[in-house]
């Protein structure tokens, strides 16, 4: 896949708003890999966590806020402390899954989640509905 380069998509409004919500600069970012590498649940994710960063530094926001990979990272912070250029990875992907759910609206009932979406839904997902979603 090729994407298109200009100052305007590569420090895009959401760029920054991943940078403003994690703390983190995503182009700190020198694609060593060494997040990925240690990442328990990389072989369920559709972008490994380097590919993450290296997207959002070419404003592929959209990309990442449609992958599975936000859903699956399980913020266990092994990335971040992996990091030789301190970049907090785990921060990234929260500020990813707070985007992502801000944009949805309604109201979620714990009570009427079918059984079924409990046993697929990756946790981490629950979790976040829950915080954004109930009262
Ligand atoms: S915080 Fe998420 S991306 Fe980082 S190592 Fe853990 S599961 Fe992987
Ligand atoms: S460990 Fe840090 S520098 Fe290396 S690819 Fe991951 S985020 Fe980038």
């Amino acid at each position: 896949m090729s994407y298109k380069m200009t100052r305007d998509i590569i420090k895009n409004s959401l760029v920054q708003k991943i940078e403003e919500l994690s703390g983190q600069n995503v182009f700190d970012c020198y694609q060593c890999g060494n997040c990925s590498s240690g990442c328990p649940v990389v072989d369920y994710m559709d972008i490994m966590p380097n590919q993450v960063l290296r997207l959002a530094q070419l404003g592929a926001t959209e990309d990442i806020l449609n992958s599975e990979t936000i859903w699956i990272c399980s913020a266990c912070l092994q990335c971040s402390t992996r990091c030789p250029k301190g970049v907090e990875v785990a921060k990234v992907m929260e500020a990813l899954r707070s985007i992502n759910l801000r944009k949805r609206i309604g109201t979620l009932d714990p009570k009427k989640i079918e059984i079924e979406d409990l046993q697929n839904l990756p946790p981490i997902a629950l979790v976040g509905a829950f915080r954004k979603l109930t009262g």
